[in-house]
Order: C-alpha cells, then structure tokens, then sequence
C-alpha cells in the first residue's frame, strides 16, 4: 500500500471518521478570503486578519518544509433534537458542537500519535507539524481540497455520507504525499439553508475560484453569541432568538445532515450534557458554578459574562413571563454589559414580544 492510502488507514484507525490528502501550497479560494477580510465580514475576530490572514492561505508561511497537508474529520454529533424543533419556552438552545467535552485537546492527542506513527514509519526526517483549529490555516479550504467534502451553501463542509457536523483538524508534512481530489458540490438548487437563515447572513458571492456563498459574520447569530466582545447590537438582539452559544439552523435544515443521513459518534467525550438549558437556572449559576459546569467545554472559553449577556438575550426573546424574575435580579448586575441586556429583555417581557419562528420556542 502507499504512504498516503497507509496514513489515511491509520487516521481511521485513530477514530477519525474523514481523512484526506491535500498538496501544501495556496488554497484555491486564497484570494477570496483576502477579500472577505477586506469587506470586514470577519466583524471584530482581528486573528483573522494581518500576517495571520495572510499566513492561513499556504500552510507553507507556517512550516517552509511543507509539502503535503494530511486533512482529518471527526464527527461530533449524537442523536439529539434539532434547534429547527421548538423547545420549551423557558429553555435556551446551545449550539450543538458545544454539547460534549472540548475537542481540541482530544483531537490534537491523536493527531499527535498519527505523527509519531509517520515519524516511526517514514524516518525521523519526515517532519509534521500538528494543527487544530486555532493554527493560521484556512482548514475548511484545505479539507475541500484533500476531498474532505464541499463547501454548501451554509458555508460548512459537507461529505455525503456523514453530513457536516464533523471537526476538523490536520498535520503538515514535509512527506511528497499523493493528494485526494476534490469531490463535486452537490448542493445543486437546493437553498434551505438560506431561506431559514434568520439573519440573512449568508449571501451569495461572485468569485472566480471560490466559494457560490459567504458568510458575513457581522450578521450571524453564531458570530454574537460566541465570537462579539461587549454588547450585540440592539438592532440584532431580537435575531438572536433563544440561542445562548452559537447557532445551528443552517446545518439543522441541511438536507445531508437529516437523522436518517447523518453519522453519530460513540465518542465518550462528544455525548451531550445540556442542549437546552433552563434559562431561569442559567441565570443564577455563579462565576465558579458556571466554570463547575462547563468545564473544558466551549462555552468556557466563551467565559461567564458573555454566558450570561446571551442568557438575557435569549430570555428576552422567549416571551415568558416567569422569567421576569431572574431578570430583575440580572437588572442589577456590577457587570454593565449584563445589566444593560437584562433591562432590554424586561423591556421586552414586558411590552410581551416574543420572536416568531421555531428557534423563538
Ligand atoms: S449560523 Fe445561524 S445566523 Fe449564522 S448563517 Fe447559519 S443560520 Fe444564519
Ligand atoms: S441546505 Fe441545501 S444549499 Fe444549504 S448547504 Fe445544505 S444542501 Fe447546500
């Protein structure tokens, strides 16, 4: 067998689900991202742009010796409710990435033990250079090119036998690896995901080389509830719907991701705890209890300030009377952030708005 076919088993082996081989060099939507960043549709994330902007196009800024990009996918999901499914009024919706543990650490471990297997099978001479979501690498651009899947509509990346709720991750070698092809877009005329975006954030671009659609994060409910720093505009608040971290509707609607398609993990560190959190009881968890809780999960790298702007957010939107009561309490608030959205969800509550639609409740 050759190296590549021999590494991609061995990912497999390793519990990655996708594995894939894309040459190092730029991406083929480079140029596209570039002009994303200089649109401002990246919002406030400013590690986006800079020498790390321009780095994150050819893995090579990052490892000069680079000549391959081995390409992972992990499946997060498990079969839980879809946000696109209404839930109790009094309960938030927590994107479902974010269910489990923290992937990071796990999916880095064995990344790791892929590379020392390369370095034990190919000589210490093959370098590898281990990257999971935080390196400067346009990661979704290279999945696509290792024939990981296409980019949708939604902006995600998609194989059709696993959908597209999938981690990725990779390793740069210096290792002449023979690349995967790209696979076809099969999003075809389908445009579910656009028509169910609350917010309109997914606009279609005219871009030779890159992608039919893109993301402007200054619109997306994911971008204001993980992502924005301080206040979510007052303009958007009522968008925001009940989602206290992050945003699932345009994957929920996705015809490739439906409960009889998409693929579920077994992973223990992936098994959800707290989809839909009570929202009263989300208000009244403690710095220390919201660490407690949410340990080595996303949301703590969200932090606890952020958690409970988004929890007045979504409270607000709920159209929930009883819910008055732990607002008040958020009303007084030392954090200005979280009082000044306790006191426009009261404002709500009281005028008795509720937002429309399924991720309304
Ligand atoms: S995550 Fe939500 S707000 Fe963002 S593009 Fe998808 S549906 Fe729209
Ligand atoms: S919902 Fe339809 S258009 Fe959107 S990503 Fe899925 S298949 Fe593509």
């Amino acid at each position: 067998m050759e190296a590549a076919e021999q590494i991609k088993q061995k990912a497999r082996e390793l519990g990655f689900e996708l594995a894939g081989i894309a040459p190092a060099g730029p991406t083929l939507d480079s140029l596209f991202y570039q002009r994303w960043l200089e649109d401002g549709w990246h919002g406030e994330m400013s590690y986006l742009e800079g020498r790390r902007g321009e780095i994150r196009s050819d893995v090579r800024s990052l490892m000069p010796s680079a000549r391959s990009v081995i390409c992972v996918g992990m499946v997060y999901n498990t079969r839980e409710p879809y946000s696109t499914q209404a839930g109790p009024a009094e309960t938030g919706w927590i994107s479902r990435y974010a269910w489990g543990k923290d992937y990071h650490s796990l999916m880095k471990r064995r990344l790791r033990r892929l590379a020392d297997w390369i370095r034990e099978t190919h000589g210490p001479e093959a370098r590898c250079k281990v990257c999971v979501d935080t390196s400067p690498v346009l990661e979704r651009s290279y999945a696509r090119a290792a024939g990981l899947g296409w980019i949708g509509k939604n902006c995600c990346l998609i194989d059709e036998r696993i959908g597209s709720w999938f981690f990725l991750g990779e390793i740069l070698t210096s290792l002449e690896l023979d690349p995967d092809g790209e696979v076809p877009d099969r999003c075809g005329t389908c445009r579910r995901c656009i028509d169910a975006c609350p917010t309109d954030a997914l606009v279609q671009v005219e871009e030779p080389g890159g992608p039919s659609h893109a993301l402007d994060s200054r619109l997306c409910i994911a971008y204001w509830t993980i992502e924005l720093k301080g206040s979510i505009p007052t303009e958007h608040r009522e968008d925001v719907g009940k989602h206290v971290f992050g945003c699932d509707i345009c994957q929920d609607v996705c015809p490739w991701n439906t409960p009889r398609r998409a693929a579920v993990t077994q992973e223990e560190a992936f098994q959800p705890r707290n989809a839909r959190p009570e929202l009263a009881e989300a208000a009244a968890l403690t710095a220390d209890q919201f660490k407690e809780r949410y340990d080595n999960t996303p949301l703590e790298r969200g932090g606890h300030a952020a958690f409970l702007r988004n929890v007045a957010t979504a409270m607000g939107n709920s159209g929930e009377p009883s819910l008055r009561i732990p607002l008040e309490r958020m009303a007084a608030s030392k954090n200005p952030v979280v009082r000044e959205h306790a006191i426009w969800a009261l404002g709500r509550l009281r005028a008795g708005a509720k937002r429309p639609g399924p991720d309304g409740g």
